[in-house]
């Protein structure tokens, strides 16, 4: 699909808990065809950005758009009709089910509200994408961290998103799945998919990202580009 142009960007959101600014006023945008990073410590107000980019929260003040649409008061499945999916913090797979139908769930997503190929054809694609075509049948419940962090991907991807929000993804990937990871990243960038990804281990940031926000207390600084990160001529992982 052609998608340039297509992109998200968060114009001055803020959002309040009682007591606490959790994001103060920050603007930022994700480019089609690049990786870029959100970073700093634990309680900076990442993930709460993340929720009122995914529309899992609303934000008190400021707006959301994708693609130059308005998506400020849109839920989050509407946004993810429109493209927009997200992995979280906390993985969300369905324990009862097998991979192959966790992925299986996000296809229907897409096939409900987006010209795709069909959902079983797009789980397939997938499967094979993350290497998991062998544990297919396999019930999630049962699986470790890391793969099932792949199926959460997996389930995301099934989407066919436009513009990809990934909290965290590398939490508890073994090496041979981060570096499954940082290829699979990287080609879907290069396909032309927007990344935001949440992420503290500063090596796969410096290696995936072309540009890097830094979170401190709700506010957000821009870190620019990073030097030998960029597409699929960026440096790779060693495995
Ligand atoms: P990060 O993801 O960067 O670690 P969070 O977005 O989780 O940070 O949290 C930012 C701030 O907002 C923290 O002070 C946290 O305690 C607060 N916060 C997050 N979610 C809630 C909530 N649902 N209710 C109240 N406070 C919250
Ligand atoms: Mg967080």
């Amino acid at each position: 699909p052609h998608l340039a142009g297509e992109r998200l960007t968060a114009r001055n959101v803020t959002r309040r808990f009682a007591g606490v600014t959790a994001v103060d006023g920050v603007t930022l945008a994700v480019p089609p065809g690049r990786i870029t990073a959100l970073t700093g410590p634990n309680g900076a107000g990442k993930s709460t950005l993340f929720d009122c980019l995914s529309g899992a929260g609303r934000p008190d003040a400021g707006q959301v758009l994708l693609g130059g649409r308005d998506i400020t008061r849109l839920p989050e499945h509407a946004r993810a009709r429109l493209g927009l999916a997200r992995t979280f913090q906390q993985l969300a797979v369905f324990p009862g089910l097998t991979v192959a139908d966790n992925i299986r769930v996000g296809a229907e997503q897409a096939t409900a509200g987006r010209a795709t190929s069909s959902p079983a054809a797009r789980t397939e694609e997938v499967l094979h994408l993350l290497g998991l075509t062998a544990l297919r049948d396999h019930p999630a419940a049962d699986l470790p961290t890391g793969t099932l962090r792949l199926v959460e991907l997996g389930r995301t991807l099934a989407m066919a998103p436009t513009v990809l929000l990934l909290d965290e993804p590398a939490a508890g990937l073994d090496r041979r799945e981060t570096a499954l990871l940082v290829d699979l990243l990287r080609s879907l960038a290069d396909g032309g998919l927007a990344l935001l990804l949440v992420e503290h281990d500063r090596e796969l940031v410096d290696e995936l990202a072309s540009g890097v926000h830094v979170m401190r207390a709700g506010r957000a600084q821009y870190r620019g580009g990073v030097s030998g990160a960029s597409g699929a001529s960026g440096v790779r992982r060693g495995t």
